[in-house]
């Protein structure tokens, strides 16, 4: 199987190039032709397989020339070692509602799940295309991506990463899990501004000639570690998969019974996932698109006409404040096929800061998805009524997919909302929506947080408090090309 880009550069390239490259040299993002189909038989063969063996069924199908045995090995070193039993975790928290907790992962969020195994792809990428320069990873992060990233790159033979995350733009906790990182292959910086600032400067790097000149002269090429890498949404792909089985037998259901996802999104690769999912045949009926404030793709979804030139809003959910969903892209290719309106469309976004899309297009859109929002009381007011009326503790991520449940649960469907972060991660927000006296430190947050819920937090998270910053400096946008150099 070959990827092309959405942007429609005629040559097309293998799922191993597409992640050493992340991007197309077109500015366009790299998509499969076509997808595999599961069929009703192999969906009841999957059905009782473990996580990591779930995962070395499905990868190989989109990894076409990646050794099956490689990524049976490498899912396994992902998410047995990595998760323990916790891969997958599917609960029941109402009648017909579940949460798919995905942050019982190293960094407590679920992109673990895609960067605990993509580095390990594109180093076997990188010797199966034999590519033997260092690989310089930037990561613009608003949260979590930059940690799990750390993580699953920290120490890897023939790469080193560099993070970038907006100062001031994430929880304290999110700060000091990036700015206490171990490894000798890893750099971080707070950068001034709000994350389209950091991703803005970290695009305008990627796309530099002079830059790219610059380091090829001391044989290192750029690479991303952002949803925008194929790598980062196949592994994605498994977990939509898994939770569909748990809910079958949860329910007594058998295969073919549809069920809807909820899903909190910003960068939109989490829902894309879900969408892929779908595409290979897995009964979903709706995906829903679940944002916070910065509501640009709800608007989007309603009117067909996406507008990033709007005020921008810092909220409790930061790893969802994005005005630019990069992820769309892929969505609107597949769904029109177009190449080249897509390409328009980009070239409207990048200069006018918005595009709209035909009525056809929209209605098409909308056989798969449906979306809604949630404001920052109502964020709160859904951790307070989830666990008093069900016992259940979300973070500030997942109560923004939560709060749109309420709307869009439809009463004859099962609905999955997917839970992206641990509830430890944000603990301030978390404990105040519980209507209790909030610690200023997010550390005593967190004790006063297992108190309250008699939960335990993760051990990753209480372990940072004694532990000494590595990274301290804070720059300017400018200066992240000069030390992406360095
Ligand atoms: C990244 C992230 C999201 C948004 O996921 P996208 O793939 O960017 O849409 C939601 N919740 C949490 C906790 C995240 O870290």
């Amino acid at each position: 199987m070959f990827y092309v880009s959405t942007r429609g550069s005629k040559n097309k390239v293998t799922a191993a190039e597409a992640i050493v490259q992340g991007l197309s040299e077109d500015g366009g993002l790299f998509v499969p032709e076509a997808f595999p189909q599961v069929d009703a038989a192999t969906l009841k063969e999957w059905r009782p397989l473990s996580y990591a063996a779930l995962a070395g069924e499905l990868l190989p199908l989109f990894l076409e020339e990646y050794d099956p045995a490689f990524l049976r090995k490498a899912a396994g070193e992902a998410y047995e070692t990595a998760f323990g039993a916790g891969a997958g975790t599917t609960v029941n928290i109402a009648e017909g509602l579940y949460a798919l907790e995905l942050w019982h992962g190293p960094t407590c969020a679920f992109k673990d799940y895609a960067l605990q195994l993509m580095p390990r792809l594109l180093v076997e990428g990188k010797r199966m295309t034999e590519h033997t320069e260092k690989t310089r990873i930037l990561v613009a992060t608003s949260g979590d991506t930059g940690k799990a990233a750390l993580d699953g790159y920290k120490n890897l033979e023939g790469v080193d990463i560099i993070v970038f995350y907006p100062n001031d733009g994430t929880s304290i906790v999110q700060r000091k899990q990036m700015a206490t990182q171990e490894g000798d292959n890893v750099r971080v910086f707070a950068v001034e501004g709000n994350f389209d600032d950091a991703q803005t400067g970290v695009k305008k790097v990627f796309s530099d000639e002079t830059v790219r000149e610059k380091l090829l002269q001391k044989n290192i090429r750029l690479s991303s570690a952002n949803s925008i890498n194929w790598g980062r949404l196949v592994p994605q792909i498994v977990y939509y998969f898994y939770a569909y089985f748990r809910v079958l037998e949860s329910e007594g259901f058998t295969e073919g019974a549809q069920i809807d996802f909820c899903v909190p999104t910003g960068n939109f690769g989490d829902i894309l996932a879900g969408y892929y999912a779908k595409k290979m045949g897995l009964p979903i009926g709706k995906l829903i698109c679940a944002s916070n404030k910065n509501k640009v793709l709800t608007d989007f979804f309603r009117t067909g006409t996406y507008d990033a030139g709007r005020e921008f809003y810092k909220t409790a959910s930061p790893s969802m404040d994005i005005l630019i969903s990069s992820n769309l892209e892929r969505l609107l290719y597949h769904v029109t096929g177009d190449a080249g309106k897509v390409s328009e469309w980009m070239a409207s976004l990048k200069e006018t800061g918005k595009f709209t899309v035909s009525e056809d297009i929209l209605q098409k859109i909308r056989q798969d998805f449906d979306c809604g929002w949630t404001s920052e009381e109502e964020c709160e007011e859904t951790i307070g009524a989830f666990f008093a009326e069900h016992n259940y503790i979300s973070d500030t991520h997942t109560a923004v997919a939560l709060h749109v449940t309420r709307e869009k649960k439809s009463a004859d469907r099962v609905m999955v909302v997917l839970s992206t972060a641990s509830p430890f991660k944000f603990p301030r927000v978390v404990l105040k929506a519980l209507g209790e006296a909030v610690p200023e430190n997010d550390f005593d947050a967190i004790a006063a947080l297992e108190r309250r819920t008699g939960m335990e937090a993760p051990e990753t998270l209480t372990s940072l408090r004694n532990k000494e910053d590595r990274f301290t400096r804070v720059i300017s946008a400018e200066e992240i090309a000069e030390v992406s150099l360095a």
